[in-house]
């Protein structure tokens, strides 16, 4: 019997509706598919019935790994580590697509490290992933609401995001006490050229940073006061964080590189 390990984020999914849902939302069959935190293998056993050519999980608990060994033989390549360490650019040479019914304390770095981290092309050709509903809520959130902020800002940088369903506790063993919602993600085929994303990261920390007060004090901070950047982004200084959109990040952060270059 396994006792569910709460540090590492162990509620398994259990709804066979549900399980049968998430497989149907891609194709699998023929394809290379990553599975994250693949647990006890519930929804592993799912994505096998739909034939992937090739299967490779990433699972850190130990005990949990070699459970997935007996359970399931060379139907899987399993990498027992933490998936916050592997490198998936160098890993894949081939697109995969990625399933996961993430660990909730380190959701949103997994997927904020798989967006900064991205080189010059995609490894992967979709996400299936689960969260909280509060954090999708903030990766799906549009500007002028009271949920976007950072995540969001990363999250739509390269990737097109769609909400599949949100789905209750009963779903989980052992419950969470939140509701979860399954979100699928795909790349943008043009999206804002930033050269160095952790400038992306870097600047919405200084907007967000004191996200109900205007965006004088953190404009100033970064640009010194540009009104040329002002006029061309057409930006209003006593507006808040919230209130601008995507693309007027992503050309912010654009305009600070072009300073420093
Ligand atoms: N996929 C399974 C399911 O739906 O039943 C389990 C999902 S459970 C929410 C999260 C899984 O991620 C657990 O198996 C946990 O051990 C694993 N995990 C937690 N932190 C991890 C990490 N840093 N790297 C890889 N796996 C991790």
């Amino acid at each position: 019997m396994i006792k569910p390990k709460k540090s590492l984020g162990q509620n398994f999914l259990i709804d066979e509706n549900i399980l049968e849902k998430i497989t149907n939302i891609t194709n699998i069959e023929n394809k290379i598919i990553l599975e994250i935190g693949p647990g006890t293998g519930n929804l592993t056993s799912y994505i096998l019935k739909k034939n992937p050519k090739k299967f490779f999980v990433i699972e850190k608990d130990n005990k949990l790994a070699t459970n997935l060994v007996n359970k399931f033989k060379d139907q899987l390549t399993i990498i027992n580590d933490d998936v916050l360490k592997i490198d998936e650019n160098n890993l894949f040479k081939d697109k995969v697509k990625v399933f996961g019914n993430l660990p909730y304390n380190i959701s949103t770095e997994i997927l904020s490290k798989w967006i900064i981290n991205l080189k010059d092309r995609f490894w992967f050709e979709c996400l299936v992933l689960m969260f909280q509903k509060e954090v999708a809520d903030r990766i799906i959130a549009e500007f002028n609401s009271s949920n976007y902020g950072r995540l969001s800002i990363i999250s739509n940088w390269k990737l097109n995001i769609k909400k599949i369903c949100d789905i209750k506790p009963d779903a989980f063993f052992p419950k969470p006490k939140i509701d979860s919602s399954l979100l699928y993600f795909y790349p943008k085929k043009n999206f804002v050229k930033i050269k160095d994303p952790n400038n992306l990261e870097q600047i919405t920390r200084i907007f967000f940073n004191q996200r109900r007060k205007m965006l004088k004090k953190p404009f100033n901070q970064i640009f010194n006061g540009d009104k040329r950047i002002l006029k061309k982004l057409k930006i209003d200084l006593n507006l808040r964080p919230q209130n601008l959109n995507l693309e007027t990040y992503y050309k912010l952060v654009c305009e600070y590189e072009n300073l420093r270059s």
